[in-house]
């Protein structure tokens, strides 16, 4: 299948179009290169310099590639930053897939993947969150996703436009020690504690301990990279059968002081910890139940290892200390 993938030069987006590429499909990149890399796109997919909120670059795309499927992860991410920052994320993330989807319509492509995230859940009334959990984003990033879940759902309802969400729960890990996590500025857990195993941070804070859990600490469901991307190709290749919405996670939970341990012992480091104040909105358990996407498209994640995870992510951060390499001088 030809299909045109929305950041497809960043962390997730460039390892689902690796393995699209190694699978035989025909992948046009489309990124604005702000948080991507050059580097992470795979030398076969054709790379479209662009901006989603210049519908006439959309269109200029769809036109000349005429893909039959879009995969849409391009978004402002970061969940603090849209705290203190919301019209970026609501505004952006909304304008940037309304003018894609209008853009889809009127090209006839009826195949989308949208990339979400297991922030709709917010502070969950559960620990092991399945489909039925009740929606109530946790951040205006949150927000943004479920207006594109809902507006596919009226794409679908108006235009037949076939779609699966993927609510992801914390995506980590690397594709390969080639193509990994690079994010300026870096907030998440593993990369964070890695960078204190290269000499690049002093310590890591763990954010809180005293929590309703065993040790005290935050547990979140760790998803590697490469199961994310398998889980879409999945998704895709299945559109033809209806429309879906799916949580994306391994199905068990690790907690902060697991998960540091667990980079002591693979990294050899001694990895100094602190214990500082929770941040704020962080819910006590965060882990998915996967059933209905295990049940629907035969997809389990097969790093469901914490250990095999950390190593790949570790090998990742041990050959490429400073990323892809191409930050300016001051960025860290
Ligand atoms: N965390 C932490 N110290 C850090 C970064 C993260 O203790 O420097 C905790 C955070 O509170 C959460 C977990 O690690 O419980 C995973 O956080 P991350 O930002 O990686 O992903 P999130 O769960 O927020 O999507």
């Amino acid at each position: 299948m030809k299909v045109l993938v929305t950041g497809g030069a960043g962390y997730i987006g460039s390892a689902v179009v690796h393995q699209l590429v190694a699978g035989g499909d025909e992948v046009v990149v489309f990124d604005n290169l702000t948080q991507g890399h050059r580097a992470a796109v795979h030398p076969d997919a054709v790379l479209i310099e662009g901006d989603l909120s210049e519908r006439g670059a959309i269109d200029a795309a769809l036109s000349e590639h005429r893909p039959e499927g879009i995969l849409h992860f391009a978004s402002h991410t970061l969940v603090g930053e849209s705290m203190e920052f919301p019209f970026r994320h609501l505004g952006n993330n909304v304008r940037c897939g309304l003018n894609l989807l209008e853009s889809a319509v009127d090209h006839g492509v009826r195949r989308f993947i949208l990339s979400s995230t297991a922030n709709l859940f917010g502070q969950p009334d559960r620990d092991l969150i399945d489909e039925e959990t009740t929606i109530s984003p946790g951040s205006p990033y949150g927000e943004s996703k479920f207006i594109l879940e809902r507006i596919l759902h009226w794409m679908d309802d108006r235009f037949g436009m076939r779609y699966a969400a993927l609510r992801y729960f914390n995506a980590c890990g690397a594709l390969s020690p080639d193509l990994g996590e690079d994010h300026d500025p870096e907030t998440h857990l593993i990369p964070l504690v890695l960078q204190v195993a290269l000499g690049q941070r002093e310590h890591v804070t763990i954010f809180g301990d005293d929590y309703d859990t065993p040790d005290g600490t935050c547990i979140r469901d760790y998803v590697h990279v490469a199961d994310l991307a398998d889980a879409h190709i999945r998704a895709l290749h299945a559109l033809d059968g209806g429309s879906r919405t799916y949580n994306l996670g391994s199905g068990t939970g690790f907690s902060v002081r697991e998960v540091i341990e667990t980079c002591r012992a693979v990294t050899g480091h001694a990895i100094p910890a602190t214990v500082g104040p929770r941040r704020p909105g962080d819910p006590a358990v965060l882990v998915a139940s996967s059933e209905r996407i295990r049940g629907e498209l035969g997809w389990s994640p097969r790093y469901d290892d914490l250990r095999t995870i950390v190593e790949s992510a570790w090998a990742w951060h041990q050959s490429h200390p400073r990323g892809y390499g191409d930050r300016a001088p001051h960025a860290s």
